[in-house]
């Protein structure tokens, strides 16, 4: 029997983690460690939120190896350099990790495989990230899916794997340096978002628990109901790997209403294999359009400030800033917004909502944009959410405008998505800064 390292990335958790159990199966004892990457680490912008959440989850991940035997061993540096000299200083025959899509961590993994090869050390890739693994199911001559339905329903179709318990006991390799996990102000200089969520399995296996038991069965209704604000509010959990979302997806099905909110992790895994089979779309459009972006830095600061004048998206800018979080349908209002009112490039709203949400996530996050600004997978590219219909229909009574929207909070009813300009004027609420029948016509002439 050997030594083994497990290599933890977006996979903070002890329940259900293959690359874990398959160590602990294999090996004698093990290392487990997470490296900070440095290339993360030297990018242009540290998203605060996110890297405050990552360290919580650290915390949490490392007493629950502690309480079974284990301590992680925390380092940075070179990701593959860091992750192969703690292999050889260990002796280790394999280094065990999870899958990974995008092209910067499936970069790393393949420079990793490489380098150890020259020291005969195994390294394994395993399933964990998402519900099933790119390539598990593929259409007919093709790399990967463009359709969202058929994906779905050959998804549903295959057995799963089935879920792992969390390890009761960890045989390890003592007395290995490790550097203390940072603070946050060691990582980062950005801002934190006031109310944002905290990190760690710990907190997410309770969340999940709660919110399973008292909001499951009514999702399909109440998803888009943005004063309740009622769904699971698990994606930065997911995103870290705190919960797997095959976990999620298997202890949900079969209860009642369960199938909508599964339909929603079916997304996330097919935003995945897109993104493994097109590693260009994080960034480049997925179709492109030929699109004339128009450039107009006020506007576009307007936006990210919440001072747009159009009350739904305002609330939903703020809601971002305050939270780290926005509920996805005004995601879909401020992303359309963005790109088809103002005409700005669905990169500038992609950079400034990673900034921001602590469930960043370049699959889902980059593909949903491309999806709103009709770059990308949706079937209907020239899709046009009206920001006040859409907030006269899923905030009719204003509530979750007035939340986030302080100059409004006097106006008590749904009146407030079609203030007059004294009524503004007196609120010291802005204009519009577009008028949105006008600003279509001419986003559907540049289209043209
Ligand atoms: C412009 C835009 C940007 C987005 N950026 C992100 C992002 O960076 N990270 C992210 O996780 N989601 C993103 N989404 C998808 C969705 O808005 C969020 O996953 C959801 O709002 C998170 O809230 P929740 O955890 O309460 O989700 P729930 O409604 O409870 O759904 C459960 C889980 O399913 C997944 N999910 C839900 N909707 C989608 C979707 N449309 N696409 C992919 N996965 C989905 C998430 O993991 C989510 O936590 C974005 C959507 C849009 C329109």
């Amino acid at each position: 029997m050997t030594t083994g390292v497990v290599v933890f990335t977006r996979d903070l958790r002890v329940h259900d983690h293959p690359a874990l159990a398959a160590a602990i199966r294999e090996h004698k004892s093990i290392v487990p460690l997470f490296v900070f990457d440095d290339a993360v680490a030297r990018a242009d912008f540290r998203p605060a939120n996110r890297t405050a959440f990552m360290l919580e989850s650290l915390a949490d991940l490392d007493s629950s190896l502690q309480s079974r035997g284990a301590t992680l061993i925390y380092r940075h540096g070179d990701w593959a350099e860091e992750v192969l000299a703690l292999a050889e200083e260990v002796n280790a025959s394999a280094i065990h990790l999870s899958e990974d899509v995008s092209g910067f961590s499936t970069r790393r993994i393949t420079q990793l495989t490489e380098r150890a090869k020259a020291s005969e050390i195994r390294v394994q890739a395993h399933p964990g990230v998402m519900v099933i693994s790119p390539g598990d199911v593929l259409p007919t001559g093709g790399d990967h899916f463009k359709v969202f339905t058929p994906y779905y329903r050959k998804w549903l179709a295959l057995p799963w794997r089935t879920p792992i318990a969390a390890p009761k006991e960890i045989l390890s390799v003592k007395r290995l340096d490790s550097l203390t996990i940072p603070k946050i102000e060691e990582l980062s200089s950005g801002s934190l978002s006031p109310n944002r969520v905290n990190g760690g399995e710990s907190i997410a296996r309770r969340l999940f628990a709660n919110w399973r038991e008292s909001h499951l069965h009514e999702y399909e209704s109440i998803h888009n109901d943005l004063p309740g604000n009622s769904t699971s509010h698990l994606a930065p959990y997911i995103h870290f790997g705190c919960l797997s979302p095959l976990e999620l997806a298997a202890s949900s099905l079969g209860r009642d209403g369960a199938e909508a909110w599964v339909r929603q992790l079916c997304w996330r895994d097919f935003y995945h294999q897109v993104l493994a089979a097109r590693p260009d779309a994080s960034w480049a459009d997925f179709k492109h359009r030929g699109d004339h972006w128009i450039d107009d830095p006020a506007a576009l600061q307007a936006w990210k400030e919440g001072r747009t004048g159009f009350p739904v998206v305002d609330a939903g800018m703020r809601q971002l800033l305050d939270e780290g979080f926005m509920h996805n349908r005004t995601r879909m209002i401020v992303a359309s917004f963005l790109t088809k009112d103002l005409g700005i490039d669905w990169r500038h709203g992609a950079r400034h909502f990673l900034e921001w949400l602590t469930d960043g996530d370049i699959a889902n996050n980059n593909l949903n944009w491309q999806w709103t600004a009709g770059t990308g997978t949706d079937t209907n590219p020239n899709r046009i959410f009206n920001p006040t219909v859409q907030g006269q229909r899923f905030d009719p009574k204003g509530e979750y405008v007035r939340r986030y929207v302080k100059e409004l909070a006097s106006i008590p009813d749904g009146s407030l998505h079609t203030l007059g300009p004294l009524e503004r004027a007196a609120l010291g609420y802005p204009e519009p800064i577009v008028d949105h029948h006008e600003a279509i016509a001419e986003y559907r002439l540049r289209r043209a």
